[in-house]
């Protein structure tokens, strides 16, 4: 089968497309014929070594697909099953091994690319406005990135539970995007100072919550933007991590909270999975949320995907296909 390797951390060059086995799936795995391979950013820290994974190693790590093959022991699923999935490396291919409890069902009239779009994305703006801080009616909330593909289904996750969102985007086009999804005030932070803006939406009060996945360039303002008892929820490095940090200085600036969160960690049990995956589900069904699934390259066009995705060029989500 085709797949799309990295055997030397690197640019986006340093993936290769292909031939490798069919993985054979264990007693409790699954495989899955990938119809739709979600792209995220978690992807180019592998793909570079910010975040160190064994190599060789196929990249990916969320797909939508059908069930080809199922292992002895597995109860929940047959071949033909539509299905998706996250937090199992390997989906830049055309088959992966699955364990079993890592799936779920993919409800009839959810695309693959919906589904694969909904498991990562999907799951992570749920568990950051559900449980790391769970937004509640009348809050305020600073969201980065906010036409991204985190971002956009974070603003209307918000809007949801009944907050005022201010989101930053690095363009009018996005701020557009951002805006139709709810977001009440946008701030192009690429020209404006953010920290100056939320202070004069807010009336030098702040925001509840910050959501900050740019990292390196967002960190130190984010925190000032919030009020007293605010929650800095940082959860990415899109322009670089956060190397220095000192703790002292949550007390004087109003006792803040600082956490850095995964969501491999909100996903760990196979309740929370159904929970989250659920609840994100219903939410498109109902038309409450809406994916923006506009991307879509082909499998062998992974290189091109990822300096669309690092460029900042893309919007929403990016979807490989086999
Ligand atoms: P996005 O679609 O949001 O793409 C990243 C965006 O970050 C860009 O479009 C860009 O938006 C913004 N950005 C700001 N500065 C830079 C920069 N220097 N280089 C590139 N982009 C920059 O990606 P995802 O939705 O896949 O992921 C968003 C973030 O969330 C990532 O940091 C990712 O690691 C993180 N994440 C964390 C998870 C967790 O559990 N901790 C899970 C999932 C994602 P703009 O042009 O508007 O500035």
């Amino acid at each position: 089968m085709k797949a799309v390797r990295v055997k030397e951390y690197g640019g986006p060059e340093a993936m290769c497309y292909e031939d490798i086995d069919v993985p054979s799936p264990g007693a409790n795995d699954v495989l899955v014929k990938v119809e739709a391979a979600g792209i995220n950013f978690i992807d180019t820290y592998q793909r570079s070594g910010l975040y160190q994974i064994p190599l060789p190693a196929t990249l990916g790590l969320e797909a939508g697909g059908i069930v080809e093959e199922v292992g002895s022991d597995v109860s929940l699923f047959k071949a033909g099953d539509r299905v998706a999935y996250t937090n199992v490396a390997g989906a830049y291919a055309e088959y992966a091994s699955v364990p079993e409890d890592k799936l779920v069902a993919l409800p009839d009239g959810v695309s693959f690319a919906e589904g694969a779009a909904a498991m990562l994305q999907g799951c992570t703006a749920h568990y950051l406005s559900q449980s790391t801080y769970k937004i509640k009616s009348g809050d305020s909330c600073l969201i980065h990135a906010a036409a991204g593909g985190v971002g956009l289904l974070l603003i209307q996750m918000a809007k949801m539970a009944g907050a005022s969102v201010i989101g930053t985007v690095s363009t009018e086009e996005k701020a557009e995007l951002a805006r139709a999804a709810g977001a009440d005030e946008v701030i192009l932070y690429s020209e404006t100072d953010f920290e100056t803006e939320v202070k004069r939406i807010t009336d030098g009060k702040g925001v509840n919550v910050a959501y900050d996945s740019v990292g390196k360039t967002t960190f130190d303002k984010s925190i000032d933007c919030l009020q007293r008892l605010g929650y800095m929820v940082l959860y990415g490095n899109a322009s670089g991590p956060v190397t220095e940090f000192n703790p002292a200085t949550l007390g004087p600036k109003g006792s803040l909270f600082l956490t850095r969160p995964t969501l491999f960690d909100y996903v760990a049990d196979r309740e929370s999975l159904e929970w989250r995956s659920g609840d994100v589900f219903n939410w498109i069904a109902e038309g409450k949320l809406k994916l923006r699934v506009e991307h879509f390259f082909p499998l062998s066009e992974a290189e091109e995907a990822h300096r669309a995705l690092e460029g900042r060029k893309t919007t929403g989500k990016v979807i490989l296909t086999p």
